[in-house]
C-alpha cells in the first residue's frame, strides 16, 4: 500500500496568532486514519509550530532550503538548520520559487539531495506551464524536471513527487482527473526505470486548486495518492476535509 498524503502550503499567508488559531483548529478534529498530513509553514514559524504539534500526528515541513550546508549565503536558511529545530518534510521546486527566484532544474536538484542528506523528506514539485502544455510539451517539461533531481539521487530519497500544472495553481481551474492521472502514471513510469520497487511506494501528489469539493474525484484516480493544497490549506477545516476526501 503506498502512503496517502495531504500536504498544506501556507506559502507567504498568516500571523503568528493565525498559526496558532489554525492549530488549534486542526487539533479539534479526529486524526485522518489512513492518511499523512503535513503542514508548509513559513520558516519564522516552525520552530513555534513544531513545538505545538509535537505528539500529534501532524507533521511539519518548510516551503524551501537552501542547497549548501552552510556558509555565506545572507538570508538563507539550510537543510542542517530544519532538521535541528525538528523540521522533517521539506518543498523543493515549487513553480512559484523556480518563476520568482530563479530555481533552475539543477538547483531543485541539489536542494532535494540537500534535504534527504539531512534526514529531511523532500516534495520534488513539477509542473509546465499553459504555454507549454498548449504546445504539447507536458511530457518533456515534466521528465526535464524529475530527470535532473534522478541525476543526483536515487528515488528512495526522494520523500514525494509534486505534480502542479502552472495554470492550475490559485487559479481556481483544477485539472481534470484523468488529465492529471496521465501525468502522475508517466512519472511512475520514470521512476520505474530505476527503482521499480520504490515506483510502487513513491507517493505522487497533485496540486494545483484542490478543494474539499474535488479533492474525491482526484484521489479515485491510481496514481493520485494525495495533495498539496494551497490556497484551501489556509482554513484548518477545509485542509481537514480533503484529507477526508
Ligand atoms: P493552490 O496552490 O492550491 O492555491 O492552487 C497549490 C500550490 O501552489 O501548492
Amino acid at each position: 500500500m503506498r502512503e496517502r498524503i495531504i500536504i498544506a502550503n501556507w506559502k507567504m499567508n498568516g500571523t503568528l496568532e493565525s498559526a496558532r488559531a489554525w492549530i488549534e483548529a486542526y487539533r479539534t478534529l479526529p486524526a485522518a486514519a489512513n492518511c499523512r498530513a503535513v503542514l508548509c509553514a513559513p520558516f519564522v514559524y516552525l520552530p513555534e509550530i513544531v513545538e505545538r504539534l509535537r505528539g500529534t500526528p501532524l507533521e511539519v515541513g518548510a516551503q524551501d532550503v537552501n542547497e549548501n550546508p552552510s556558509g555565506a549565503y545572507t538570508g538563507e536558511i539550510s537543510a542542517g538548520m530544519l532538521a535541528d529545530i525538528g523540521v522533517s518534510w521539506c518543498i523543493v521546486g515549487h513553480s512559484e520559487r523556480r518563476r520568482y527566484y530563479g530555481d533552475t532544474d539543477n538547483r531543485v536538484a541539489m536542494k532535494a539531495l540537500a534535504a534527504a542528506k539531512a534526514g529531511i523528506r523532500p516534495i520534488v514539485c513539477v509542473g509546465e506551464t499553459l504555454e507549454e502544455r498548449e504546445r504539447g510539451e507536458t511530457q518533456t517539461v515534466i521528465l526535464r524536471q524529475l530527470n535532473a533531481v534522478l541525476a543526483v539521487m536515487m528515488p528512495a530519497s526522494i520523500g514525494a513527487v509534486a505534480y502542479e500544472p502552472v495554470w492550475a495553481i490559485g487559479t481556481g481551474h483544477v485539472a481534470d482527473p484523468e488529465t492529471a492521472q496521465a501525468v502522475h502514471a508517466s512519472i511512475r513510469r520514470r521512476i520505474e526505470l530505476v527503482d521499480q520497487a520504490r515506483a510502487m511506494t513513491l507517493p505522487i501528489l497533485y496540486g494545483g486548486s484542490v478543494t474539499p469539493d474535488n479533492a474525491a474525484g482526484l484521489f479515485a484516480m491510481p496514481d493520485i495518492d494525495g495533495a498539496l493544497v494551497g490556497g484551501a490549506s489556509l482554513k484548518a477545516t477545509s485542509f481537514f476535509a480533503i484529507g477526508q476526501a
